[in-house]
């Protein structure tokens, strides 16, 4: 039988070879933020070659935040009691360059008889490179999409001229029509992947400000009522809306939510076949509830998790029957975030689809 303590030490430099040998710098931290452990690529990371054991943390890790502040980390860390997690964050070396980092802290409790110790694990990763390319992304979606705009938006209007002076001449073959229609159909598509991408692009790069005005409720869900009539009558769909009467005005930002609501309505028309879809609007405390509810084709548990994850479609046929990105709810969830709205979803496949929209009013106060 292997003795105990032998045992110990087995597994300690078992342990310690596995966290030598990771690509990741690991950290441990104790009580008083004195490095405990490290690995190779700790030295690696921090371009250091001296001994880091007894080295207090803020004597060897400088942080910046993205506004290129410098971030109290005595403060940080003693204030995690689960988990932190960024991408956000810069590591500034002693000549002053910086590279971003993955960095991930977390609390880990030893107990030594019956003392317990609370000391900490740092994770950190150098993203520099991701984090150049996620951004020449960005750049090239928002030139494209910005570029794309004029010809589609020109493209449009010539094929609505067209069907306008074409509905005057008679007789004129049923399949110049159809064409005229279906070239229309998809010249819109066209545009709003293109509005989609560009409002994507800037909600990922942070870059949209969120300005609040006294948003009249009842208001807002009669003009989505009357844009919406028309597709919903074309399907044979009965649309109706409901507001409660104590509701007037939400401090909140208009566009966001009337782009929120606009992507659900344009999901519970595009999949629903026959039944009926209703809005409602009523206040609760210091919120506006929207509740839009479809009869449509459903959602399964599996696919409600990831809906409002990027390019996110459904992998039934009734979806892939319907044109779509899969990006309509990922950016209403961007969206959501901006105004502070949460958004919940019940659904039932053959039943149809409820998105509950709870919207906070910014100045906490609804007339
Ligand atoms: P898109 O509609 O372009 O595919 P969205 O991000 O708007 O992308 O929606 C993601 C997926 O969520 C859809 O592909 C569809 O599978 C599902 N979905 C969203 N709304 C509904 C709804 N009201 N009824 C059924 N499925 C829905």
């Amino acid at each position: 039988m292997v003795d105990k303590s032998l045992r110990a030490s087995l597994d300690h430099e078992q342990l310690l070879s596995l966290v030598n040998s990771m690509a990741d710098a690991v950290v441990a931290v104790d009580n008083d933020q004195r490095i405990t452990m490290y690995n190779g690529a700790t030295l690696n990371l921090l371009d250091i070659n001296s001994d880091l054991r007894g080295e207090k943390l803020s004597h060897v890790l400088t942080l910046n935040d993205q506004e290129d502040k410098e971030i109290d980390l005595r403060k940080l860390i003693t204030s995690i009691t689960t988990s932190f997690v960024s991408r956000n964050i810069k590591l500034v070396y002693p000549n002053g360059e910086t590279c971003n980092l993955y960095i991930s802290i977390s609390p880990v409790h030893l107990s030594k008889g019956v003392e317990v110790t609370k000391a900490h694990v740092l994770l950190m990763r150098d993203i520099t490179k991701e984090k150049s390319l996620e951004q020449e992304r960005d750049e090239f979606i928002s030139v494209v999409s910005h570029e794309l705009r004029t010809p589609v938006t020109i493209a449009e209007g010539n094929i609505s001229n067209a069907m306008e002076l074409l509905s005057d001449v008679k007789q004129i073959p049923d399949i110049i029509t159809k064409s005229l229609k279906d070239a229309h159909q998809q010249v819109v598509f066209l545009s709003n992947m293109i509005n989609d991408l560009a409002t994507l692009s800037r909600a990922e790069r942070g870059s949209l400000s969120v300005d609040i005005e006294r948003t009249n409720i009842r208001e807002l869900v009669s003009e989505l009522f009357d844009s919406y009539k028309k597709a919903a009558d074309e399907k044979g769909l009965h649309i109706s809306e409901h507001c409660d009467t104590n509701l007037k005005l939400l401090s909140t930002n208009r566009l966001y939510l009337k782009e929120i609501l606009q992507n659900i309505l344009d999901n519970a028309i595009k999949y629903t076949d026959n039944g009926k879809i209703t809005i409602q609007a009523k206040k609760k405390g210091n919120s506006v509830i929207f509740a839009i509810s479809d009869t449509g084709h459903g959602i399964a548990k599996t696919d409600k998790a990831k809906i409002f994850t990027k390019f996110y479609r459904s992998e039934d046929y009734q979806t892939r029957s319907q044109n779509g990105t899969g990006l309509g709810l990922y950016i209403t969830s961007k969206l959501a975030s901006l105004i502070r709205a949460t958004i919940d979803v019940e659904s039932e496949i053959g039943q149809g689809s409820t998105f509950t929209v709870t919207v906070p009013d910014f100045d906490s106060h609804i007339d």
